[in-house]
This record gives C-alpha cells, sequence and structure tokens, in this order.
C-alpha cells in the first residue's frame, strides 16, 4: 500500500553524508568502534554543555537508560508513574522488580496530576517516574515538592523533551535534564535530537556516573573484578558520532520544527473542537509532537480523522493508545478508570505528522482533512 506520495508521521534528522562520513574517518585509524571511545566522550561533552547538568551518561538507547538508573536508586517497593505514555516507561519499572502504581494526568498537558500522586502514595512508594509528555514540561515545583515531603525519588521519563526549557520562579531559564535526581532521554531514529539508536541519562549525584559505567558494562569494576550482575548498554562510536553531527545542527532542527508546528497551530486554532498542545509563556517548547484531542463538538471524531488521513496516504499516530494499563500484559492487574483523564485523551488524541522537513503544503492539506473540509 505505501507508495511515494505517502506522509510519514516522522521523519529522522540526518546530516549530510559528507559531514557524517568526516565524523567517522578516524575510526578507521583507531579500529575503536565501541567502550567509551573518543566519538562517545566527545558526545557526552556537549551534551552536558546543551542541557546544561553536571552529569550525563550515554546508552545504547533510552529504554536500557531508564532500567539502569532505577537499578543504580537501588529502589523498591511501589514507583507511581503515569498510564499515559510508551511502553517503555512501565516496562523498565516493571522489569526492574518495581511495582507499577498508575496516578492520572492533568487535562491541559497530559502529564502526571500532582494531586493524584499524592493520593497515589502509600507507606511502600519510593519513587516518582513522570513523563515530560510530547516536550510539555510536568508539574516539576509540586511534584518536587511531593518527593520532598514523602521521601521520594524522582526520575523523569524526559524521552520526549530534549530541547525544551522553562523560566523558573526565579527567572532563571532551566533545560529539561534540571529537574528531579535523573532525566532518561532517548535518542532514537524519531525523536528531535538521535544518535540512529541510543539514550542518556542526567543527573544530579556525582557518585552515580562510576555506577551507571558498570551497570552499561557487566558489572565491571576492573579486568579481574567484576562487582555487580549488570548488562550491555553501551553506545557504539558510529552512534555517538552520529550524534555529534545532528547536535551540531539542533538549533535549526528546533527551529525548522517551530515553522511546521505555527503552520500547523494557525490552520487549527479556529477549528471547533479541535484541542492543540499551545506553549505557554515562560516555556520554550521542543516541537517534538503535534498531538490533537478532537473533542465532543469536532468535525470528525479520532477514529474518523485517522481513517480519513490512512485513505490519502499519510500517517497518524494514535499516540497514546492505548494506555499502558490497557495493555494485554498489564490490563488484569489494572483498572484504566482509575484515570479517567487519560482514559478520555487516550480515545481522542491524534499526532499528526512532525518532522522539521514536512512541506507547508502537506500541513495545509492535512489540515483541511482533520477539519473535515476535504473529502
Ligand atoms: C522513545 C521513548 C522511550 C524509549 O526510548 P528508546 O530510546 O526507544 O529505548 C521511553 N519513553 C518514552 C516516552 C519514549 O517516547
Amino acid at each position: 500500500m505505501a507508495h511515494s506520495q505517502d506522509i510519514l508521521v516522522t521523519r529522522s534528522s540526518m546530516p549530510s553524508m559528507q559531514e557524517y562520513f568526516e565524523e567517522v574517518a578516524s575510526l578507521w585509524d583507531t579500529h575503536w568502534l565501541t567502550n567509551m571511545g573518543v566519538k562517545h566522550q566527545e558526545l557526552e561533552r556537549m551534551l552536558k554543555d546543551y542541557l546544561m547538568v553536571p552529569n550525563i551518561a550515554l546508552f545504547t538507547n533510552g529504554h536500557s537508560a531508564l532500567e539502569c538508573i532505577l537499578e543504580a536508586m537501588d529502589l523498591e517497593g511501589e514507583v507511581i508513574t503515569t498510564p499515559y505514555s510508551f511502553a517503555s516507561t512501565t516496562h523498565a519499572i516493571v522489569r526492574k522488580g518495581l511495582k507499577p502504581v498508575f496516578a492520572d494526568i492533568k487535562y491541559d498537558d497530559y502529564t502526571l496530576d500532582p494531586e493524584s500522586i499524592e493520593r497515589a502514595i502509600t507507606p511502600r512508594t519510593t519513587a516518582i517516574v513522570p513523563v515530560h509528555v510530547y516536550g510539555n514540561l510536568c508539574d516539576v515545583d509540586a511534584i518536587n515538592a511531593i518527593a520532598d515531603r514523602h521521601g521520594l525519588k524522582v526520575i523523569y521519563d524526559a524521552a520526549h523533551a530534549f530541547g525544551a526549557k522553562r523560566r523558573n520562579v526565579e527567572g532563571i531559564w532551566e533545560g529539561a535534564a534540571s529537574f528531579g535526581d535523573a532525566s532518561m532521554f532517548s535518542f532514537h531514529a524519531t525523536k528531535v535530537f538521535n544518535t540512529i539508536e541510543g539514550g542518556a541519562v542526567a543527573f544530579k549525584d556525582d557518585g552515580l556516573y562510576e555506577v551507571l559505567n558498570q551497570w552499561k558494562n557487566f558489572g565491571i569494576m576492573g579486568p579481574e573484578d567484576v562487582e555487580y550482575i549488570g548488562g550491555n548498554a553501551k553506545m557504539n562510536e558510529f552512534c555517538a558520532a552520529m550524534g555529534i553531527c545532528n547536535l551540531r545542527h539542533i538549533d535549526e532542527e528546533l527551529a525548522k520544527r517551530k515553522q511546521v508546528a505555527e503552520c500547523y497551530w494557525e490552520n487549527l486554532s479556529g477549528v471547533e473542537g479541535l484541542k492543540l498542545s499551545l506553549p505557554s509563556h515562560d516555556v520554550e517548547y521542543n516541537y517534538a509532537y503535534m498531538p490533537v484531542v478532537f473533542e465532543e463538538s469536532a468535525p470528525l471524531s479520532r477514529d474518523e480523522a485517522f481513517d480519513a488521513l490512512a485513505s490519502c496516504g499519510i500517517g497518524a499516530r494514535k499516540y497514546f493508545y492505548p494506555l499502558i494499563s490497557d495493555y494485554a500484559c498489564y490490563r488484569d492487574d489494572y483498572d484504566s478508570g482509575n484515570t479517567p483523564t487519560a482514559q478520555d485523551v487516550a480515545s481522542r488524541v491524534l499526532t499528526l505528522p512532525m518532522y522539521a522537513d514536512l512541506p507547508l503544503d502537506d500541513i495545509n492539506r492535512i489540515c483541511a482533512i482533520v477539519s473535515g473540509q476535504d473529502a
């Protein structure tokens, strides 16, 4: 069915072939392809700078990064998180032997509702894993206050939030990596910033750097010393090199995405019943996704819009649908009725095609279809 006119929901950003080849050429001299080589070190340096954080550890993907930081924090018991996310968030918690407890989201930005977090806390709660959904930063001050009050760790799933910033109450700009005890980023091919596959954890506690490096390398402490039952989650040099190239162009990437987003918003903001995610002031948005919630009064339902786009060869994603708590592997243990806002949004949301080079003509066509103007 796929043909050349298809518009996909996303399209990976790449440097020029020339730039990438120049970046990786030295690897033919050194033959050092993985295990924290020079590209790995360089990318860590660049990312610390860009994300304005003291510590960062790279991983083979975001999911492994999240599993590793949960492991390194040595948590037990219950972890409060959101059912309105990608499978990875809850899977990482469960795979580390922890029990996920789902709190509800806020309708305005789809991130965890601090009041719902508070209600989900029990004596067994040890951490909160919130998600900056679509790059919308969570209510970090309220979450921080809850964590302080109850002595909980906060580990953000910041997979969507690379490049997002906010101005805090003191007027200081803070990047998405600044909040909680640690933040996981995904550098998957579909994300705003990619290393083909890749991920990272940014964190406050300097002591965690060595521990994370050991966890991602089989728990090896030295040539004859293996202390932890670690896994293998190292980023290789070719992926790090892709990251170095893509990070050079990140400002341009965000500027192009901004143009795409503004074209969508201009087209769609007057349409009754379509709820858009417009950035508030004091926020620098990263334009990672183009979520639209089809409310009752919208010209089409979410599923009608999805089908109308599909019939024109345009990909959209029901993202996030179903809720994680409705997956076959979780639904026997959870009732999504306990998170009614998440349940409602999941049944109405569509993310529209969003990438830096999406032509404006295509956006106009997509907007006409979802507004019911195009038969
Ligand atoms: C992409 C993503 C992940 C997982 O990242 P990978 O790099 O693909 O392992 C986790 N959480 C969210 C919200 C994501 O979008």
